[in-house]
């Protein structure tokens, strides 16, 4: 049976589900999105992705058609729909279709909101349990406004690309010599028991998942700063984590095919992967 998606305020079969070929997110990738996590059908910090899709809706001048109660319960009934123990929710916003191809766009579009949910295994698997993975460096070719979560992702798939294609997991993006952001995660190094990530500017997205570390790290005297981090502080480091709402918290254990730290999962990742755990059950029983 196909799975249910939202679209325009209809509920869908996804094979039913139909997109106008003038749709800008389709000619421009004219469009932002959020990715929410559900776990056992709870979705994991809603109030911050539907804040963070505000802010990018702001950001590029598109009218934010739904209000946070609405969007909540959108999400929430999208999630029930399916009945996945654990999903994923994509929420795609584009600035709507006008027959006329103008990269001006014209005023008063009525924008058009994907939401789709897509069943995932991950969290089958305590946070502690996740398996470590690798990285490589690579430039980052993405745009200079990376703090908005555009649906326009060439840069970060052809990366990705680079990415497999060396047979590694996951890219962390450089940028004028400092360690931005991975292709889709945020990035965090342990040096001598500190844990740092960069400062957030406008290339670097500021991460749900980023915000909670911060918040554990606070909450169980854990240092922790933001900080520029070089290329050689990166390779120098103990242990580097990599953050996102899907991977939650994954310790990197080779960089560039060498080792990091003494090439195993650190001693602090371990400690704030079992908060992470522990807050996340928490978290979502009293549903945020
Ligand atoms: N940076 C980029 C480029 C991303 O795509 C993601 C994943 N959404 C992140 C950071 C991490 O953000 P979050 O923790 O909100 O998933």
């Amino acid at each position: 049976m196909a799975r249910t998606v939202y679209l325009n305020g209809e509920w869908l079969p996804a094979d039913q589900a139909k997109v106008s070929v003038f749709d800008r997110g389709f000619l421009f990738g004219d469009g932002v999105y959020e990715v929410v996590v559900a776990y056992e059908r709870h979705p994991f910090r809603l109030e911050q992705h539907i804040a963070r899709l505000a802010k990018s809706l702001v950001e590029v001048g598109i009218e934010n058609p739904m209000g946070v109660h609405e969007w909540r319960f959108v999400i929430e009934r999208l999630i029930s729909m399916n009945a996945d123990h654990h999903s994923s929710i994509y929420i795609q916003v584009s600035r709507g279709s006008s027959e006329t191809r103008t990269h001006n766009y014209p005023v008063g579009l009525e924008p058009t909101v994907f939401i789709c949910s897509q069943k995932i295994a991950l969290s089958t698997k305590a946070t502690v349990d996740l398996p470590p993975c690798s990285a490589i460096t690579l430039q980052d070719i993405r745009w200079d406004r990376g703090d908005i979560k555009s649906i326009s992702l060439l840069g970060s798939i052809l990366l990705k690309k680079q990415v497999f294609e060396a047979g590694s997991d996951e890219g962390i993006l450089v940028r004028n010599g400092l360690v931005a952001e991975g292709t889709a995660s945020n990035i965090f190094i342990v040096v001598d028991g500190v844990v740092k990530t960069p400062k957030l500017n406008d290339w670097i997205l500021t991460g749900v998942t980023r915000e909670y570390v911060f918040e554990l790290c606070r909450r169980y005297d854990i240092q922790i700063i933001e900080a520029d981090i070089s290329l050689n502080e990166l390779s120098e480091s103990d242990e580097i984590w990599l953050t996102s709402t899907t991977s939650e918290i994954r310790p990197v254990i080779s960089l560039n095919g060498m080792s990091v730290g003494e090439g195993c999962v650190g001693s602090l990742w371990k400690k704030v992967a079992v908060y992470y755990e522990r807050h996340k059950s928490e978290l979502f029983t009293c549903g945020s």
